[in-house]
C-alpha cells in the first residue's frame, strides 16, 4: 500500500492553501502556510505567472488527492468510478472519497488527521459492524457502524473530548460507544471541501 511519506507542510505550501494534514498544528501559529507564504523549493519566492486553464485544473486535483491522502492510481479509479454513476461526476467522485473509512474516522473526530485515522486503522484497532477492518480505503454504506476497540478507546475517548461536538449531520458520533454511523451518504452541500470539482472533471475528460 503505498502513500506519500513526505512533507505534508510542503504540500500545502504547493497550493498555497490550508489543506488541514496535521491535526491540531494546522490549527496553530505553527502552521507553514500562514508561516512561509510562498511556495516550497528554491525559486519558491520568484514572481509567479498567471496559471493556465491547464494549471488550474491540475491544481484542483492535486489539491483533493493530497487532502484524501489518495495517489494518483487509485484517485483515477475513483474517478472512473465517479463517471460510471449517476449523477454528477464530480459531486459522486467527492461522495466516493468522503466514504473512505479513513476520511470518517477523521471527520467524526475520532482521529486528528487523515493520516492518524489511516494509521490506527491499519493497526487493526478500528470495527466495522463489529468486524476488525484494517484497510483505511474500506467504503462504507449506510447504517454502517465504525467502533474504536478497547486497545485505542483513551485516544479516541480523548480526540471526541477535544474535538467536541461538530461532526457532520450525515455521520451519529456515540461518545459513549466510541463509536460513529454512517446516516446517509452525504449531499454535495453537507461536504466541507473548498474544491471545484468540475475542474477535475474537465481535467480527466480531455
Ligand atoms: Fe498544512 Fe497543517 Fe502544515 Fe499548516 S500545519 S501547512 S495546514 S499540514
Amino acid at each position: 500500500m503505498a502513500r506519500y511519506t513526505g512533507s505534508k507542510c510542503r504540500l500545502c505550501r504547493r497550493e498555497g492553501t490550508k489543506l488541514f494534514l496535521k491535526g491540531e498544528r494546522c490549527m496553530s501559529t505553527k502552521c507553514a502556510v500562514e508561516r512561509r507564504q510562498y511556495p516550497p523549493g528554491e525559486h519558491g519566492q520568484r514572481r509567479s505567472r498567471r496559471p493556465t486553464e491547464y494549471g488550474l485544473q491540475l491544481r484542483e486535483k492535486q489539491k483533493v488527492k493530497r487532502i484524501y491522502g489518495v495517489l494518483e492510481k487509485p484517485f483515477r479509479r475513483y474517478f472512473d468510478k465517479a463517471s460510471r454513476q449517476k449523477g454528477v461526476t464530480g459531486e459522486n467522485l467527492l461522495r466516493l472519497l468522503e466514504l473512505r473509512l479513513d476520511n470518517v474516522v477523521h471527520r467524526a473526530g475520532m482521529a486528528p488527521s487523515r493520516d492518524t485515522a489511516r494509521q490506527l486503522i491499519t493497526h487493526r484497532h478500528f470495527t466495522v459492524n463489529g468486524r476488525i477492518v484494517n484497510v483505511p480505503s474500506y467504503s462504507l454504506r449506510t447504517g454502517d457502524v465504525v467502533a474504536a476497540r478497547d486497545s485505542i478507546k483513551e485516544v479516541v475517548k480523548a480526540n471526541l473530548d477535544r474535538r467536541g461536538s461538530d461532526a457532520l449531520s450525515w455521520l451519529q458520533v456515540s461518545p459513549d460507544q466510541l463509536s460513529v454511523t454512517l446516516a446517509e451518504v452525504p449531499s454535495r452541500e453537507s461536504i466541507p471541501i473548498p474544491i471545484q470539482e468540475q475542474l477535475i472533471v474537465e481535467l480527466y475528460s480531455k
